[in-house]
């Protein structure tokens, strides 16, 4: 599993947790991302804090949260509207979720834990989820849902009468407060047993469907098609129905193919990718190549295209992955240029929109662009 993040929300924890032991001023940066990703992560961003004596921050920040939400349930109808909207997400989940086979019985102590259901929930991904996406999926794309619901109960060791039961057992009572199941802690369960499986052909199919929906869906759904047995052939099925250039999925699907070859093969492949016009494509490769640093199949050459590749979120990418590994001379040196000034322009990894070199944040939706100096100097610190 050279390449793929199981889950979006690591990297922004992380990230925060970098964050936190650097100075005052970063950790106030890494209390802005308390909340604006899922519960758990934000725990995690939270325990950092705690850790490193920032304690007080972390109460000022949960006192301006209450504040807001407040203030916004005060403005009125677009909260409760979207509220209303959730609340519809979580039937059309609870309802998809009952519907994948018949209902077992449920004792007394089951209905009170109710513990298929949470480890589903996070099983999906969903309480980490990006605001929004759960909701598109569920209002947008019914099929995509029904179809990943099957998936993943169909690939997860669930009790799936149980589960069922337990999604029907919530419905029925939707007058209560149900939407608090995602502040239930679950955990997430391997989504890999592909020996039960009576048609692999036609999962693959349908899990590389799912690859061009949303985030949460596709890194759960790209780290499962890892899984799948080497016969399925499972790269050249990706290569040959990659999602478009120019967007986040494009360039997780070239790292599910590259990482599912066989590594010479990935090599030449990632050769040819390194020169594609499209920059999320050329990003997967930087990812590929700094993976692969400090193993026998380390290839500078690969790795240094990427660092001089002339979109700054290329590079970044190849930093970003560098982290930890072992740089010799060579290596040090491309490090070192990738970061020199003037700096290249950049594509946003959110929006998809070029901008300049000297901007620092997404022109069109405010994104932050790529932090070369900050990368560069800790590689070269560490
Ligand atoms: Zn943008």
């Amino acid at each position: 599993m050279l390449g793929v993040d199981r889950r979006w929300g690591d990297a922004v924890s992380a990230a925060a947790e970098a964050l936190v032991t650097e100075s005052e001023t970063e950790a106030r940066i890494a209390v802005e991302l308390i909340g604006k990703t899922g519960m758990s992560h934000s725990e995690r961003i939270k325990d950092a804090l705690h850790r490193a004596g920032y304690a007080d921050l972390v109460r000022e920040q949960e006192k301006k949260t209450l504040e807001e939400t407040r203030k916004a349930f005060d403005r009125g109808p677009d909260w409760k509207e979207r509220f209303r909207h959730w609340s519809e997400t979580e039937t059309i989940f609870l309802e998809t979720i009952a519907a994948v086979a018949p209902s077992a019985p449920l004792g007394i102590r089951e209905r009170r834990g109710l513990d298929e259901l949470v480890d589903f929930y996070y099983t999906l991904g969903v309480p980490e989820s990006y605001g929004g996406e759960a909701d598109w999926l569920a209002h947008e794309l019914p099929e995509a849902l029904c179809l990943y619901v099957e998936s993943v109960a169909a690939l997860s060791d669930f009790d799936l009468p149980k589960l069922a039961a337990e999604a029907a057992f919530v419905l029925e009572r939707s007058d209560e407060d149900t939407s608090s199941l995602l502040y239930i802690p679950g955990k997430s369960r391997e989504m890999a047993d592909w020996s039960q499986i009576t048609d692999p052909e036609r999962m693959r199919d349908g899990l590389i469907s799912l690859l061009k929906t949303v985030r949460f869906v596709a890194h759960t759904v790209a780290w499962s098609l890892l899984q799948a047995p080497a016969g399925l052939e499972v790269a050249d099925a990706v290569r040959m129905n990659l999602p478009k250039a120019g967007s986040w999925r494009r360039q997780l699907a070239v790292l599910v193919v590259l990482d599912a070859l066989p590594i010479q093969d990935a090599l030449a492949q990632a050769g040819t990718w390194s020169k594609d016009p499209d920059p999320f494509t050329r990003s997967a490769v930087a990812h590929y190549a700094a993976v692969l640093v400090g193993t026998k199949w380390e290839d500078d050459e690969l790795l240094i295209r990427t660092l001089e590749d002339h979109d700054g979120e290329v590079r970044d990418e190849a930093l970003i992955r560098l982290k930890e590994k072992p740089l010799g001379a060579v290596l040090g040196t491309a490090v070192e240029s990738a970061a020199e000034e003037p700096f290249p322009d950049w594509t946003c990894l959110q929006c998809a929109t070029p901008n300049s070199g000297e901007q620092h944040s997404c022109g069109e939706c405010k994104t932050v662009g790529p932090e070369l100096k900050r990368h560069v100097g800790e590689l070269l610190a560490g």
